[in-house]
């Protein structure tokens, strides 16, 4: 038994703390004494934020695996409610990842520029069509491939646009819409 220490290490920021820097554990059931968490107070939230993430999918998985009847049946249900957007998203990371042209977009700036579109073409704003990745200023007229200037397409506006500069292409409206978007990403 170690003796009381009126301050405790903190293994993930090193600090040696108070007791009162420390959160109290429920009476543990085998001997009904209480403890302090193993980390201090900040370090403790920030590792239950990433500790509670992994568990969590974790937990969902297990529930998908035993209730494999009950999940196909809801996944039927919301593909009934929204037809399509399930294929269509498929086919989108599909050819997001077969795509040769990818280059250096990272999956995950791909990701937050779908969403900041709504999983639609940025142009003419459909969902049922495969979305695929479009340099909003054309890489032969120097654009580059930052999260600044990267917009989801679908197939049709991506050919009729082109290599075409977007102001040629969009009406005022469009553009400064499109350009709103972008700029909630760059912040
Ligand atoms: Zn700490
Ligand atoms: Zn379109």
């Amino acid at each position: 038994m170690p003796a009381y220490q009126p301050e405790k290490l903190c293994p993930d920021c090193g600090s040696v703390l108070p007791r009162s820097a420390f959160y109290k554990k429920g009476k543990s059931k085998k001997d009904g004494k209480s403890y302090l968490t193993t980390r201090c107070k900040k370090c403790h939230k920030e590792w239950r934020k990433t500790e509670n993430r992994e568990y969590e999918r974790k937990a969902i998985r297990r529930w998908r695996a035993s209730n494999r009847e009950r999940w196909n049946a809801y996944m039927r249900q919301w593909r009934k409610v929204h037809p399509g957007s399930d294929d269509y998203r498929k086919e989108t990371y599909r050819q997001f990842n077969s795509r040769k042209g990818r280059g250096r977009i990272p999956r995950e700036v791909w990701e937050q520029t779908l969403k900041a579109f709504d999983y639609s073409c940025a142009y003419c704003g459909t969902t049922d069509a495969p979305l695929c990745v479009d340099h909003f200023i054309p890489q032969s007229r120097d654009g580059d491939s930052s999260i600044a200037n990267l917009v989801p397409a679908c197939k049709s506006c991506n050919s009729t646009k082109n290599n075409r500069l977007p102001e040629d292409f969009l009406s005022l409206d469009d553009y400064s819409r499109v350009v709103k978007v972008l700029q909630t990403l760059m912040a």
